[in-house]
């Protein structure tokens, strides 16, 4: 499945009051509370519906709103406030009861005190500066994970911060419905790129199933000369092919192999609503090639990868690619390859054999053809380009035996210092944060694997967002790190995830 999230995606905000205070005050909080619903709804970063519900005041209404959230398909988070006091015993069996992401706008009605014509009616129906400590204290005993966020919904900070939220929400959505298909096994005798599959559908929701490569073979081998044509036809508009793979030239039979590969693939999930998948080079049966091209085109329409059958980046690639919906930059499978520890500033250098997705550069990609020195196949199809200038990100998910972790490394991509002409495969060339040596120290104390997704579209808060919601460890690396808090930090988590269920 491309990447394309449901036309009928909501988020629900949820007002919360109670029958105390009269009906004339409930109205005014009925419309207030309709128009901040409002305000968000109508702000372009927000990429998903806002829902307003009549407001609930009682503890049977405010059950029954969580019930329905949970069971709404395309309700994809729930967004509370209490305007005025909203008593929260009353708030105990539906947070209970709540099984979508939560998020809390402690939040008012008015931006500034009217302090000339203040009274005793304006603080009657404006208090929710303490009705909303009252929610939270409830919030936080019952231990349900939100976000809160405050602020007055013309806010851009305070708005920002909840649609960050909001495509974290997608990401979550996307892993509970993640379908994967495995081409083989992971790569022999590797640690980091195995795992817990069965834990991984508990905590993430995301099904990862494995296939005999003969089932994509007998995919490859019916794609026929039509669909074929087609494809080499969009080559040909969207890159700049290699004149040795063009038509009439002599490895153009290459190129074909190459797209029938492309066809194969996307033909094989699509029929199975698979959105993401891995491969493995020593599990190719009788492909006669890598698939390389095939796997950036993929990618690049929004399918997670992951290669040596690395089944947690890739799922780690689709929901991060999910979650950028509406934002600039692009988002792809990624390796440490190589260091450049100076002259100059240190820097990383990122690629992998041939798998970097297309959506982290700005110009046109060329397609080429090259040998490769693992496999034992023909010589592979692939994309190649460096990735953009920008500021970005790069995520790695383990399974540290006993939980999830998720690393994450705050870097700018920048131009490599000269250029690459010998380097036949895509690649990134990016300076970490604080520093390379700090930022490696870090990761490597963090058991973080050498496969990443690399991300120039979705934020550091979102992504911490999205860890919350799914309940799973995130150490993030940035400018603020130094090495010896980073293994406090470990260590304390350690104790902190010790009771933890995965
Ligand atoms: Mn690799």
């Amino acid at each position: 499945m491309a990447l394309e999230l449901r036309k009928d995606a909501e988020i629900w905000f949820l007002t919360g009051s109670q029958n105390l205070y009269g009906e004339e005050t409930l109205k005014q909080v009925a419309i207030q509370s309709k128009e901040v619903a409002d305000l968000l709804a109508a702000n372009p970063l927000i990429p998903i519906k806002i829902v307003w519900k009549p407001v609930l005041l009682t503890a049977e209404a405010i059950r029954k709103a969580c019930l329905d959230a949970s069971s709404a398909d395309n309700c994809l988070g729930v967004i509370t406030w209490m305007h005025t006091f909203s008593p929260a015993k009353m708030w105990i069996a539906g947070l209970t009861a709540l099984q979508k992401p939560l998020l809390h706008f402690h939040t008012q009605a008015n931006s500034a005190l009217p302090w000339e014509s203040l009274d005793m009616d304006f603080m009657n129906l404006n208090q929710a500066a303490h009705g909303d400590r009252e929610y939270g204290h409830i919030v936080t005993r019952i231990n349900v994970p939100r976000k809160v966020v405050v602020g007055h919904a013309s806010d851009a900070h305070a708005v920002g911060r909840i649609a960050d939220w909001v495509h974290a929400t997608i990401g979550w959505y996307t892993a509970q419905n993640l379908k994967m298909a495995r081409f083989g096994d992971n790569m022999r005798y590797v640690a980091v790129t195995d795992g817990d599959k069965t834990s991984a559908q508990m905590r993430f929701g995301m099904s990862i199933e494995s296939f005999g490569v003969n089932a994509l073979i007998a995919a490859v081998e019916a794609a026929t000369a039509k669909e074929i044509d087609a494809l080499i036809t969009e080559y040909e508009s969207e890159f700049d092919i290699a004149p040795e793979l063009r038509k009439g030239a002599e490895r153009h039979e290459s190129l074909r192999y190459a797209a029938s590969i492309e066809v194969g693939l996307n033909n094989f999930l699509t029929a199975g609503g698979f959105s993401a998948f891995t491969t493995n080079f020593e599990d190719l049966g009788t492909l006669r090639q890598l698939p390389g091209l095939a796997v950036q085109r993929l990618m690049a329409k929004g399918y997670g990868f992951g290669g040596e059958g690395d089944w947690k980046t890739s799922a780690l690639l689709r929901i991060i690619k999910s979650m950028a919906v509406g934002r600039q930059g692009g988002t792809s499978f990624m390796e440490d390859y190589t260091y450049h520890f100076g002259p100059g500033e240190p820097k990383i250098l990122g690629a992998h054999m041939l798998e970097v997705c297309p959506t982290i550069t700005s110009k046109k990609a060329k397609v080429e053809i090259h040998p490769l020195g693992i496999g034992g196949k023909e010589d592979p199809v692939r994309l190649v380009f460096t990735a953009s200038p920008a500021a970005g990100r790069v995520i790695a998910l383990m399974d540290m035996g006993d939980r999830f972790r998720m690393v994450s490394n705050e870097i700018e991509i920048v131009e490599p210092d000269a250029p690459l002409p010998n380097l036949p495969v895509a690649c990134a060339v990016w300076k970490p944060q604080p520093s390379l040596a700090t930022s490696a120290e870090s990761w490597i104390y963090a058991g973080g694997s050498h496969h990443s997704v690399l991300t120039t579209a979705v934020s550091s808060e979102t992504l911490s967002d999205f860890a919350k919601i799914s309940g799973v460890e995130l150490l993030v690396i940035d400018n603020e790190t130094t090495v010896s808090n980073f293994q406090r930090e470990i260590r304390w988590n350690n104790a902190s995830f010790s009771t933890y269920s995965r």
